[in-house]
Parts: C-alpha cells; sequence; structure tokens
C-alpha cells in the first residue's frame, strides 16, 4: 500500500481532510471550490513514512506487517534499526545482525545527525563504527533470547549504538525511556492519527470533523 500526503482545510465550519492532488479543490462535504483565502488555505499533511533506504545515519521504525503494524494495539510487531551512510539498515534479530538494502521502505525516521554535521569524514566513520558495532559479541545470534530477557533486542542495539557514537565524553548514556519519550512517542502518535484519517479518507474519500 502506497501513501500519499493528505489535505487538511476548514470550509462549511468544519475541518476537512482529502488527498493531496491537483489544483481546483472543492469540498466534498457542500460540493462548492475551495477558496485559497488565508483561513481556509489548505494545509498539506505530509505522510509520516519514508523509505528507511533513502536515509543516512538515521534512527529507523518499522513494522513487520506492513501499516497496520503502526497501530497503537500492534505496538509489538515494529522493528527497529539504524541506517549508515548508504542507506543499509542494521538490526539485531534472532539470526544477528542484519544488514538490509530493503525491507525499510514503510519507515518512520529519526535523524540523528544535524545536516551540518554531515561531512564525509563524519559518515564514513559513522559506516565504520556500524559496521565494527555490529560485529561484538553482544549482538549474536545466540545471546538475542538472553537479551530479550532484558527487553532490548533490536531497540538496546539501535540504542547503545546512538549511546556509543553520539554521546559526548563524560555525559549520561540517554535511556531507553527518554529516547522513548523524545524522539518515538510523538513520531508513533503522529503516525497514528495520519493513518486513522487517511484510512477513512481512502474509504469515503474524505474525512471532516467540526472542530
Ligand atoms: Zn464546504
Amino acid at each position: 500500500m502506497e501513501f500519499r500526503d493528505l489535505l487538511r482545510f476548514r470550509h462549511c465550519g468544519r475541518t476537512v481532510y482529502t488527498l493531496h492532488g491537483p489544483a481546483g479543490l472543492r469540498c466534498p462535504v457542500c460540493g462548492l471550490a475551495v477558496r485559497l483565502g488565508l483561513m481556509e488555505a489548505p494545509i498539506r499533511i505530509q505522510t509520516p513514512f519514508r523509505d528507511g533506504h533513502r536515509t543516512t545515519c538515521c534512527f529507523l521504525i518499522t513494522s513487520r506487517h506492513g501499516a497496520a503494524g503502526f497501530s497503537e494495539e500492534n505496538e509489538s510487531e515494529l522493528h527497529v534499526g539504524v541506517s549508515n551512510s548508504e542507506g543499509v539498515v542494521f538490526s539485531y534479530t534472532e539470526s544477528g545482525v542484519q544488514r538490509q538494502q530493503q525491507g525499510w521502505e514503510l519507515s518512520i525516521v529519526v535523524p540523528l545527525v544535524a545536516p551540518s554535521n554531515d561531512s564525509l569524514s563524519f559518515r564514513t566513520l559513522w559506516d565504520e563504527q556500524l559496521e565494527t558495532y555490529s560485529r561484538l559479541n553482544t549482538w549474536t545470534a545466540g545471546r538475542f533470547q538472553e537479551q530479550r530477557e532484558f527487553g532490548s533486542c533490536c531497540y538496546g542495539f539501535a540504542l547503545s549504538f546512538i549511546n556509543h557514537v553520539m554521546r559526548p565524553e563524560g555525559s549520561q548514556p540517554i535511556s531507553r525511556e527518554r529516547f522513548t519519550c523524545w524522539y518515538v512517542l510523538p513520531r508513533m502518535e503522529t503516525t497514528s492519527r495520519y493513518l486513522s484519517v487517511y484510512q477513512h479518507v481512502c474509504q469515503h474519500g474524505y474525512y471532516s470533523t467540526a472542530e
């Protein structure tokens, strides 16, 4: 399933969502053309999904079961990894660390590196460290169950790598709770909201609310 951007605008005293399409927008509630006045100007809501293989040096969240895995009831189906500078995604699984060039096309992306920091030497160092880190004895297939008991697995691999490369000397590592709260949960909430509106728009042509 492909996900497109949505348009949000106010009309008929309602907030209306439709698929982002060509100009000449009509309000699906009343059928009238939408004027591009200041108060009614449509706002484009981007799909929260990105192709993880087109990212560099990012934390990625994907689902083993397509978009449905991103809904709140299915969070155990989520899988996380870290991309290198060429979009190869490293993640810890029952078979050890995987290096994948496909399979992460539907990802939620947390950028880890400021664009100003994104030099060639930085990317080279990142790739080397990710490769070295993936070879550590901690992340073997045999130790996956052991890691699972600590509740770590894929998340533990990604987060401890982030702490390994990004932590300024002497500072405390970012905890799983804090990372989740600051970087993951807000994106998951946005995604969940987008998905519920998007599914409604696909079924009914639009979604509108009184707000
Ligand atoms: Zn209308």
